[in-house]
């Protein structure tokens, strides 16, 4: 009986829902300085719990901001942001399930269509619960994962068109290359998109808006804009590599903890796993309670760094399940100061691209793998 107090540990990220908020407002602002007319909307992506952010948190915060749509993966992540109060329209991106088709109706949620088949499965539900379904049908215009074929529509929409409890709110793709200048793709998806759109209207299939920028989109190419961006990864605070953007950002999370022990090794001695580090002269090692099942990825050691007492600190030897050890020679360290993995610190930082390049990964995945046992702190 209460033996155990609330606690929280070293390892925390830190989450601050005012620079979210901040940010997209930024980006409206940015969409409305480069097109005074017509500006388009933005739809608010927060799936994989907000980019690791907390789904809960982040989606009541981006309402709060003046959200009207927000967009998840699949209809568990719509359900949990009905549980979490969000009350703005959820697009659902994934495919459909077709066994909780239901969740579509209890959670008021907004499906993408994106074959023949999930057409069927949401009409025969939408008549079974006697409702009409607001839906967005998704084209595939050259990325081969989901989507309606583009050059296959004559054939494929006019059964989709004809079901009487569907109605077709919006239409749109996605891009396999936007964060990369050097690719084709993008231009060729940009062309088929715009050739589907005139199809679409001799079909007489009439959505009431388009859209098809992901956040490299966004920064890239307003042509692709229309009537609504979805930027995902800018909402965090984080520019796709390799582009760079004048939208006034900032990073939302900062990932940091606390040194537990300081040690000191001997000319010739190793630490961890694999005993991968050899100590060359008398060396300060500092421990810090966070490893890979925090998220932390093994290629962190001997390659990244962390930022503690102001200065840059290797990692090194292994990233173990719980811990890892850092270089802090010189430093001065004692447990309890504080280290910073991403973020900040006396005028320093690390950001989750530059973590994402030390690794060979992107920063989508720094982010969105940062542990469910590390708490998320919100300010
Ligand atoms: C994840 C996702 C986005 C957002 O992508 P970012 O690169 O994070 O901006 C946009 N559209 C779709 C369909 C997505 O799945």
């Amino acid at each position: 009986m209460g033996i155990v107090a609330e606690r929280v540990r070293p390892t925390v990220a830190r989450v601050d829902l005012g620079v979210l908020k901040s940010n997209y407002r930024a980006i409206r602002e940015h969409l409305k300085r480069e097109r005074p007319t017509g500006t388009p909307g933005v739809i608010a992506v927060v799936k994989a719990n907000a980019y690791g952010h907390g789904a809960a948190q982040v989606g009541r915060a981006l309402e709060d901001a003046g959200a009207d749509l927000l967009a998840c993966a699949d209809i568990e992540e719509g359900a949990a942001l009905r549980a979490a109060g969000v009350r703005a329209d959820i697009l659902i991106f994934g495919a459909l399930s077709v066994s909780d088709l239901d969740g579509l109706f209890d959670c008021r949620l907004t499906p993408t269509i994106s074959s023949p088949g999930a057409a069927r499965a949401v009409q025969a539900a939408a008549a079974r619960h006697k409702q009409r379904v607001r839906y967005h049908l998704k084209i595939d215009t050259g990325m081969n994962r989901l989507g309606f074929r583009a050059d296959n529509l004559r054939r494929t929409l006019p059964e989709l068109l004809r079901s009487e409890n569907l109605d077709l709110e919006a239409v749109f793709t996605h891009f396999a290359t936007a964060d990369d200048p050097a690719s084709s793709l993008f231009d060729e998806q940009r062309q088929r998109f715009d050739k589907v759109l005139a199809d679409l209207h001799a079909l007489g299939a009439r959505p009431r808006y388009r859209h098809a920028a992901n956040s490299a989109a966004v920064v890239r190419d307003p042509r692709v804009w229309f009537d609504r961006v979805r930027p995902g990864l800018l909402l965090y605070g984080i520019v796709p590599p390799p582009l760079q953007s004048t939208i006034a950002l900032a990073p939302v999370m900062t990932l940091a903890s606390r040194v537990t022990a300081v040690k000191g090794m001997r000319a010739g001695e190793v630490t961890g796993y694999g005993a991968r580090f050899t100590a060359k002269k008398p060396t300060t090692i500092a421990i810090v309670p966070a490893g890979y099942a925090d998220g932390l990825d093994l290629r962190l050691a001997g390659r990244g760094a962390v930022l503690i007492r102001g200065r840059r600190a290797p990692i090194i030897g292994s990233v173990c399940m719980d811990m890892i050890m850092i270089d802090v020679t010189g430093l001065d360290a004692s447990p309890g100061d504080e280290v910073v993995f991403i973020g900040r610190q006396s005028g320093d930082t690390i950001d989750a691209r530059e973590m994402a390049e030390t690794i060979g990964s992107i920063p989508w995945e720094i982010v969105c793998r940062v542990g469910t046992r590390i708490e998320r702190v919100y300010a």
